[in-house]
């Protein structure tokens, strides 16, 4: 099994299990703390952390940097579902406008009138 193919049967195994990550909390240094269920102990969870190093997972299999866990790839989709939805929500709510068009700037023009 290669690199991609253990990453792409992180991210199946993650699609169906999305209800088992549960947000914490956001440190002071701006890392994002999540639990994410266990589904071979029921009674235990591990933790996700997400910071400017990536992701990182309590698992053993997340303890090895080359093994993709699906706790990882779940929280990266809740994420992305949560960033959709707020957007989602922003633009529904007239928060966020389309950025303009720029217009074409005629910088030969400009600088004519700038040296004429
Ligand atoms: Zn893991």
């Amino acid at each position: 099994m290669t690199e991609s193919d253990s990453v792409r049967a992180a991210f199946d195994r993650a699609r169906t299990r999305l209800g088992l990550v549960h947000f914490l909390r956001r440190t002071a240094s701006g890392a994002e703390l999540y639990a994410v269920g266990s589904c071979s102990d029921l009674d235990n969870a591990w933790t996700v952390v997400v910071d400017a190093a990536g992701y990182r997972c309590s698992c053993p299999a997340g303890a090895h940097a080359r093994s993709a866990c699906w706790h990882r790839a779940a929280v990266h989709v809740k994420r992305a579902n949560a960033r959709a939805r707020q957007e989602a929500l922003g633009r529904t709510a007239g928060l966020l406008v389309e950025p303009p068009v720029p217009t074409p700037v005629n910088r030969l023009a400009e600088l004519r009138a700038i040296y004429a």
